[in-house]
């Protein structure tokens, strides 16, 4: 009996793994299509001034339509189009669309309407990187200083060596850099201090707690402060209730970014909030 019980156990994780083996294979086998197939699209969620709710930029955040299954969560392929070098070209294409959007909203009026796009570090490193920013921007006649990469705190620091000579090179391009996730990872006050950056983006994690935790929140306000007087902008990240706006205005955190303000959606409804919302200059 017991040994049966072992071998069923046995048999039960084996097919576990062998699920989630199956269903990274079929991801990835999926994504390597994806392109081709038309089956990725763009959705950009606003950033916006707390005080006045003025949108003063929009994230670009990469969806894809699975052929027979739907939406599947960037979570979910990102780190396997990281792993087999897909970022590469997926990444390239992002940047493109983000940025002939970009130009559009430019066009249109919205002329300090930033674009912030994700940026995997496997594309930091690729020697190529500058160059095709670069052409992209001026294919799309898009302002580099409203390009701002976001780049992860964690991935960042652990090549510091390698991307910080390519950080430098996009800032002195006059394109914006901010750090993804803040305060996750473990950036030391030394990286902090050379590290050629923008702007800082304070984790939901932290924002989450901030009214119900006093740890978190005066996480939040110590970041804030820091932040500041290292000379970077702050915003906040995944903001759902307008207490944490509050809270947030109260620690001198002037951004922020969430679903209570906005949630992603695609480039037409955004262009109708912008519309709405921004004034025109
Ligand atoms: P991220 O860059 O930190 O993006 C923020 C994520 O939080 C987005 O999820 C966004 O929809 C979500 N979010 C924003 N406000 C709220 C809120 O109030 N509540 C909650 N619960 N969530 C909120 P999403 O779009 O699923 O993206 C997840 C992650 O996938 C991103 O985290 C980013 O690391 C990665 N990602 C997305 N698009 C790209 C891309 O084009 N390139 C790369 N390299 N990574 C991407
Ligand atoms: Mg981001
Ligand atoms: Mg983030
Ligand atoms: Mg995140």
């Amino acid at each position: 009996q017991a040994k049966e019980r072992g071998r069923n156990t046995y048999q039960f994780f084996t097919e576990q793994r062998d699920g989630k083996m199956e269903r990274r294979l079929n991801l990835e086998h999926g994504l390597r299509k994806a392109l081709n197939n038309n089956e990725l699209f763009l959705v950009y969620q606003p950033q916006v001034e707390l005080c006045t709710r003025k949108i003063i930029g929009v994230e670009t955040l990469l969806r894809w339509n699975k052929e027979d299954e739907g939406i599947v969560s960037p979570v979910d392929f990102i780190p396997i189009a990281e792993e087999t070098g897909l970022i590469i070209p997926i990444g390239e294409w992002v940047l493109k669309n983000a940025c002939l959007q970009g130009a559009v909203w430019h066009k249109k009026g919205f002329s300090e309407l930033t674009i912030s796009v994700n940026i995997s570090v496997r594309q930091l490193l690729d020697e190529s990187f500058i160059d095709r920013v670069e052409a992209i921007l001026s294919e799309a006649e898009f302002p580099p200083s409203l390009l701002e990469l976001e780049i992860t705190e964690s991935t960042t620091m652990e090549s510091m060596e390698e991307t910080l000579p390519v950080l430098h090179r996009l800032r002195e391009k006059g394109m914006k850099i901010s750090i993804d996730d803040f305060g996750t990872g473990y950036s030391s006050l030394t990286y902090l201090r050379k590290l050629p950056v923008d702007t800082l983006k304070i984790d939901k994690m932290f924002i989450d707690d901030i009214l119900t935790d006093s740890k978190s929140g005066a996480i939040v306000k110590t970041i804030i402060d820091m932040g500041q007087n290292l000379g970077f902008h702050v915003i906040a990240e995944g903001i759902e209730s307008a207490e944490q706006v509050d809270s947030l205005l109260e620690n001198g955190c002037l951004c922020g970014q969430g679903y209570y303000l906005y949630k992603p959606h695609k480039a037409d409804e955004i262009e109708n909030h912008l519309e709405k919302n921004m004034v025109i200059s």
